[in-house]
């Protein structure tokens, strides 16, 4: 009988390959595990956000102006989707009553500048 290495007090069970007790309880082996510092090095430098293209970067406004183009015309999820009269009241009747802050308002008049049908 052997004590699970990591501290839990539990008995490990029989290892039929090796003919001994395992170390640890299945799961328990990572537990607690002291790193070297070599090792988190290695980890720090595998897991550094350096990697990821866009750490730390900012999208240009030209960027940004292209990927919102890339979003605008027949690529658009609404594109060419046109409301039935029901349905445009539907819409309507549901936001009926509705009071905008002043934030929102503003944010919605933005959004709908330029768009042909925008008031
Ligand atoms: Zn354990």
């Amino acid at each position: 009988m052997k004590l699970c290495e990591c501290g839990c007090n539990k008995v490990t069970k029989w290892n039929k390959q090796f003919k001994r007790y395992n170390t640890y309880l299945n799961g328990h082996g990572q537990k607690g595990k002291k790193w070297t510092e070599e090792q988190k090095e290695t980890l720090k430098k595998t897991r550094t956000r350096e990697k990821c293209s866009m750490w730390n970067r900012k999208h240009s406004e030209e960027t940004k102006k292209k990927m919102s183009k890339c979003k605008l015309g027949i690529k658009n999820p609404m594109h060419n989707k046109i409301f039935t009269n029901e349905e445009r009241k539907r819409r309507s009747e549901a936001h009926k009553g509705k009071i905008f802050s002043k934030e929102t308002r503003k944010k919605l008049r933005l959004i709908n500048l330029g768009k042909k049908d925008s008031i």
